[in-house]
């Protein structure tokens, strides 16, 4: 039974009101889950350690089961994490790329092993690799030449990364060998050395941007790149470990493959061990568990494979994940260190977090001195003290978290730490709603920490996406009083951009052009920024979806926004709420006066571009200055365009902006397909140029 259920006397009326809670924890569930994979797999950049993020699917999985009839094909325990993005053209993959469900601890790993041994009715030989930590890729070769990678996706459709792929050095671009194969996928996982990770981390925090989680969102963030000169600038290696589709050569083993593909100098990870029983794989997991830092990458765990191909296909796949094969994640690290000081910190919704200041350790090969607290009861719950020695665990996660402390090392004159009653950042009492488990700074106007967090959310990637617009900037701007809120930056003027120190006019032309881009983004992407508590983006575009403009969701009344199939009461009442106060009002009000757009399609545009394309197919590729790859197909097809992927004798021409994938630009070429610039394509959409 799950946790917080509650249990009846009444066996009827009880169960019906289990399943009835159970389904809003589903739901709920279902919607932290989503958000947390965007943030991990689109951004890069996850909130919640990976263990949290486990506890959330296991919690998941265990109420479909108790409840199967909740089980819905789109929940994530059923499916790929991933989503593919619109910035990179959707690459469908021959062969599914799955994921892989785990095993955390020996016994869970003996229970696959019995499962797989019911299935097939004998105990398999089976190969042991080790895990690495990394973001996968699909790299196709075809008579021996790169031809196109792709990402995981969503596990059907990937990215394509061919360009991004193409700067790195331990990818070969042609196969050594003869009679190389007319085609052959492999699948391997490209990742960034830990020293690489931690060098990087530290230019980005002197450059005032924010630092990767771990190396497995660094290789992600440098490889899902718009612009591949920065994945050119990042040492990303890569480990082949597997095949997808091939065509002109065969195997029966996996083992095989592997050995094929180190013959062609393909990089393939040393650590593979085949193996006759349960306990030699156990061991073999054991030992890479106690030496996972003797190499210079992260690994996570070790993935066990049936090695025959014939019994892989009879044990088959779910729609996620192969039955032949399993991950044994490793747990997180643990260390001990002394607390030198708990602070707290105002994050940008107000939350004040504590944390623990610590004497440096490494932990999971990173040096850790903060640690998150959560929030005042798990303080008291662990009862953490200045002065003790803690246990600390990091678990795929820039801030680790304290465990614990460890009582008999408590020196005798320490106290049980208070809360503060003021914000560390603007002073305001701060105040806890009941039912909450965190403390609030209420200032949200005047703090400065809330500001800046806002304004770094705003213009991040996952809302409005205002490129050079970053930590120190907006620091800059926000004590220069030249910003005051997300929307003052809509009408900063090249003259006041000048005067930030260091700002060049290349840098002006810059941040202006970028926030030019930024007044046309979907308005999903603007009530991201908006920073309404519970609003992310999975909610966002449901609700843009059905009230297509601010407007439309102001004059929305709470039932109707509650009906709105995915958004749940809390999401309807929080953004209900914040719609009608006055301040946000008037915050809508000055967007609108910015030029900011304020409705799905801006309207302007619409009358003027539709049709003019009609009958027409378009291929867009390479990056656009104007305006994002989602905009430009936006403006296509409200044009009347027919906007594809891919290039064929069909396509009436195709939009080649900044750093174009090479496959569609050289077919466009031998097709005779004309190809057009930026300039050109806005024109054709009647629009006037404003590229420089
Ligand atoms: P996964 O990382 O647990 O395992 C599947 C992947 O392992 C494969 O796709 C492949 O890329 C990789 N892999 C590495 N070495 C391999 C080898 N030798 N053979 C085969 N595959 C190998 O699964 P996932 O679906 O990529 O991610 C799920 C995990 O990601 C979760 O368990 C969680 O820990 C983490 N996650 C965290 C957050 C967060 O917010 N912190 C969000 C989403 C996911």
């Amino acid at each position: 039974m799950q946790p917080g259920l509650p249990t009846e006397t009444h066996p009827l009326r009880g169960d019906e009101r289990r399943r009835e809670v159970a389904q809003r924890r589903v739901e709920e569930l279902r919607d932290l889950i989503n958000t947390h994979d965007y943030r991990y797999y689109v951004l890069d950049s996850p909130e919640v350690t990976d263990a949290e993020y486990d506890a959330l699917v296991r919690e998941l999985r265990g109420l479909e089961t108790e409840f199967p009839e909740l089980v819905i094909p789109d929940s994530p325990t059923q499916r790929v994490g991933g989503r593919p993005s619109v910035l990179f053209a959707p690459v469908p993959h021959q062969v599914p790329m799955l994921s892989l469900d785990n095993a955390f601890s020996a016994e869970e790993l003996a229970a696959w092993a019995s499962r797989v041994e019911r299935r097939v009715r004998s105990s398999p030989e089976c190969v042991c690799e080790l895990k690495i930590d990394g973001l996968a890729v699909s790299i196709t070769y075809e008579n021996g030449v790169l031809v196109q990678a792709a990402t995981r996706g969503d596990g059907q459709v990937g990215e394509d990364i061919t360009a991004n792929v193409r700067t790195l050095r331990s990818v070969p671009m042609r196969l050594r060998g003869k009679e190389l194969p007319r085609v052959l996928e492999v699948r391997g996982e490209i990742y960034l050395p830990v020293k690489a990770f931690e060098r990087l981390n530290q230019e980005l925090t002197q450059r005032g941007e924010r630092p990767f989680a771990n190396p497995r969102n660094a290789a992600a963030g440098s490889l899902r790149q718009k612009n591949p000169a920065v994945t050119a600038s990042r040492p990303l290696r890569l480990w082949c470990y597997g095949l997808g589709f091939a065509e002109g050569v065969t195997f029966s083993r996996h083992s095989e493959s592997l050995d094929y593909l180190k013959r062609l100098e393909l990089p393939v990870n040393p650590a593979v061990k085949q193996v006759r029983t349960l306990k030699q794989a156990q061991s073999f997991c054991a030992h890479w568990q106690e030496h996972r830092h003797d190499v210079d990458y992260e690994i996570d765990g070790v993935v066990v494979k049936v090695d025959a191909l014939e019994l892989q296909r009879e044990l088959g796949e779910t729609s996620r994940a192969p039955r032949w094969a399993i991950a044994f994640k490793f747990p997180p690290e643990e260390r001990t260190t002394r607390v030198k000081d708990i602070a707290v910190n105002t994050g940008r919704t107000g939350r004040v977090t504590p944390f623990a200041v610590l004497e440096p350790v490494r932990v999971s090969g990173a040096t850790v001195t903060y640690a998150t607290l959560h929030n005042e009861e798990e303080v008291h719950r662990r009862d953490v003290r200045e002065g003790d020695t803690v246990i600390v665990r990091r678990a795929g996660d820039v801030i680790p978290e304290v465990v614990g402390p460890v009582l008999s090392k408590r020196p005798p004159d320490t106290r049980p730490w208070r809360f503060p009653k003021k914000c560390p950042s603007c002073g305001t009492k701060l105040v806890r709603e009941e039912g909450e488990a965190d403390w609030r700074c209420p200032n949200r106007v005047g703090c400065p920490s809330q500001a800046i967090e806002w304004l770094f959310h705003f213009a991040s990637r996952g809302a409005m996406d205002i490129e050079h617009l970053g930590y120190i900037t907006g620091t800059q701007l926000l004590e220069r009083g030249q910003v005051k809120d997300p929307a003052d930056v809509f009408f900063l003027t090249a003259e006041e951009l000048g005067q930030l120190p260091n700002f060049g006019e290349k840098s002006v032309h810059n941040l202006l052009s970028a926030i030019e881009a930024a007044r046309h983004r979907p308005l999903w992407r603007l009530l991201v920024g908006l920073n309404i508590r519970h609003v992310g983006p999975f909610a966002a575009r449901l609700l843009t979806q059905a009230f297509p403009s601010m407007d439309a969701l102001r004059q929305a009344s709470l039932d109707e926004l509650q009906g709105v199939q995915g958004v749940g009461p809390r999401i309807a009442q929080s953004l209900h709420t914040w719609l009608q106060q006055p301040e946000n009002v008037r915050l809508i009000e000055k967007l609108r006066r910015a030029g900011v757009q304020l409705r799905e399609e801006a309207p302007a545009r619409r009358p003027t571009t539709r049709g003019r394309l009609s009958g027409r197919t378009v291929v867009i590729t390479g990056e656009l200055e104007s305006m994002s790859r989602e905009e430009a197909t936006h403006a296509a097809e409200a044009a009347g365009a027919r906007v594809t992927s891919s290039v064929s004798k069909s396509t009436s021409f195709v939009v080649v902006g900044k750093d174009p994938g090479a496959t569609k630009y050289d077919k466009a070429r031998a097709l005779g397909i004309e190809t057009v610039d930026e300039r050109e394509f806005l024109r054709r959409l009647g629009e006037r140029p404003t590229v420089h």
